[in-house]
């Protein structure tokens, strides 16, 4: 499962500081979650994007084969 981060349109990780703290953890939160989660009749992961304009306005994106797929990448998020 790749989760991806965008803040104002840039790559997380590269501005460091406290930001970078907190998202780093927040990634990594998401991939355990979401961890082996694979569509059983695509056999394909979903791919996270997490973009926004500030920590406190985060979207989440979730891109998957599937509908089914999506829902329940979703409410392993949740
Ligand atoms: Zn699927």
């Amino acid at each position: 499962m790749k989760v991806k981060m965008r803040i104002n349109g840039q790559e997380a990780g590269v501005a460091g500081g406290l930001d970078h703290l907190v998202l780093d953890q927040l990634k990594r939160s998401m991939q355990e979650k979401v961890a082996g989660l694979t569509c059983p009749e695509h056999t394909m992961a979903a791919a996270i994007e997490v973009n926004g304009e500030s920590l406190s306005g985060l979207k989440v994106e979730i891109q998957a084969c599937c509908d089914a797929m999506r829902k329940r990448v979703a409410k392993a998020l949740a």
